[in-house]
């Protein structure tokens, strides 16, 4: 017999936007159950990153200043080291924000202060090692999900389910919901290489005719990416792992002294890049957020940014409804509205960053800069373009009060 537990809405998926919505609804008294499949947050796969918008918004909450107090670095320009040359790409510290840069600190990390913050809400049950493996439907209705777990089956019966269980989303597959898929020239390497105390002292992306190495600083690691052009790994891996080596001292030669750390190929993982988006985000009973929505490759590391403030949209728009009872599809379709043109037009910049960055501007076999770099190097104004497209974002969402 499966465990049997009620709540007014279930949230798959413990990453930003399923704790971010966990946290917020239970601070808006509604009962809240978030189930995690793996038993803690930490994985390297995560990205890193904690935008000025998403600052803000832990302002907007009172929880900036015990934030800040986390272990993180804060970077107020972005660089890249392109063919060879470093450029400045973005600067933050023009932004209208409280926090003018982005903050640095291990995704598990900021979910572990988050949902800590939740737990404080009486609303609020975090349960881990919970998979959501089916939905629940009565009718068309979808009234609740099944979890696996290590004792066993547990149901969850909901007045909303919100799928935020990432880009592999069972939840949307489970739905039926139709997707668009826009092609990714791109697969990540992702391995971790030691850190030592004279390396530079800024996480980094190097650009290298086509090939791009993103170095994150994870305190006494690096965690490296390696951008590969899609369906390659075999290929690379039959080249051998000396000549992996010697590509990765390429970019940063500082490297060179321990790259032989990477002496097998398990400690190098392919992670596939997807970009694609639900054409319906919803249906009675059910809605999803973030990347179950909308898979969002790497490029500008906004990811997390957009999954958060899905996050928000959806507590400001469903909170008050939630604590009464059951939200109409209108209501559903509301956070849909409001989201899909922000997602639009990161989605559209990410797949030209693809085309025209990593595999195009930057792939000739020229060893100057291309142009878009150069305006970047010659007008520093310039720079507070892509910094207000990273750091902020189309539509930034922020805490709303109202009805409480
Ligand atoms: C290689 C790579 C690097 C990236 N780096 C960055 C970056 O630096 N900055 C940035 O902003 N964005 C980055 N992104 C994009 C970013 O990771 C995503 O956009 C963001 O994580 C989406 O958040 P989310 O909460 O929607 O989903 P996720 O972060 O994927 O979280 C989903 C959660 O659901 C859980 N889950 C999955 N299935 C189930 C299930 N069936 N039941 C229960 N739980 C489940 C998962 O364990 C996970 O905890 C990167 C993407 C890739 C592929």
């Amino acid at each position: 017999m499966a465990e049997k537990l009620q709540t007014r809405c279930v949230i798959a998926g413990g990453g930003p936007a399923g704790i971010m919505a966990g946290y917020l609804l239970a601070r808006a008294s509604v009962p809240v159950i978030v189930l995690e499949k793996h038993a803690d947050f930490f994985r390297d796969f995560r990205g890193d990153t904690i935008h000025p918008s998403t600052l803000e918004l832990m302002h907007e909450l009172g929880l900036l200043d015990e934030f800040l107090k986390q272990p993180h670095q804060e970077v107020r320009e972005l660089r890249a080291v392109i063919n060879g040359e470093i450029v400045p790409i973005a600067d933050f510290t023009k932004l209208p924000t409280r926090c003018k840069f982005i903050a640095f600190m291990p995704q598990w990390d900021f979910l572990n202060f988050l949902s800590a913050h939740a737990k404080r809400f009486p609303s609020f049950r975090l349960l881990m090692e919970h998979e959501v493996v089916e939905l629940i439907f009565e009718n068309d209705r979808v009234t609740g999900v099944r979890a696996k777990t290590p004792r066993g089956e547990v149901e969850v019966q909901s007045d909303l389910v919100i799928g935020a269980d990432g880009r592999h989303s069972t939840i949307h597959a489970r739905a039926g919901f139709k997707e668009r898929e826009f092609g990714v020239p791109i697969d990540v390497l992702w391995m971790r290489i030691s850190k030592k105390q004279d390396d530079p002292q800024q996480s980094f992306g190097f650009f290298q005719h086509g090939k791009l190495l993103v170095l994150i600083d994870r305190g006494d690691y690096w965690q490296a990416g390696f951008v590969i052009p899609k369906g390659r790994f075999d290929e690379i891996k039959a080249r051998g792992l000396p000549q992996f080596q010697n590509d990765i001292v390429s970019f940063a030669a500082f490297l060179r002294d321990r790259v032989a750390e990477l002496d097998d190929w398990s400690k190098i993982k392919l992670l596939t890049v997807q970009i694609n988006r639900l054409q319906d985000w919803c249906r009675e009973g059910l809605l999803c957020i973030g990347d179950s929505a909308h898979a969002m490759s790497p490029a500008g590391g906004v990811g997390i940014n957009l999954a958060i403030q899905d996050a928000v949209a959806t507590a400001n728009l469903l909170g008050d409804k939630l604590r009464n009872g059951p939200a109409s599809m209108d209501d559903l379709r509301k956070v849909q509205a409001r989201r899909e043109w922000p997602t639009r037009l990161i989605q559209a910049m990410q797949v030209f960053i693809h085309r025209r960055v990593v595999t195009g501007a930057t792939s000739g076999r020229q060893s100057s800069l291309p142009l878009v770099f150069r305006l970047l190097k010659w007008f520093p104004v310039l720079r507070q373009i892509p910094a207000r497209f990273i750091g902020i974002g189309p539509r930034p969402e922020h805490y709303c009060r109202r009805g409480r």
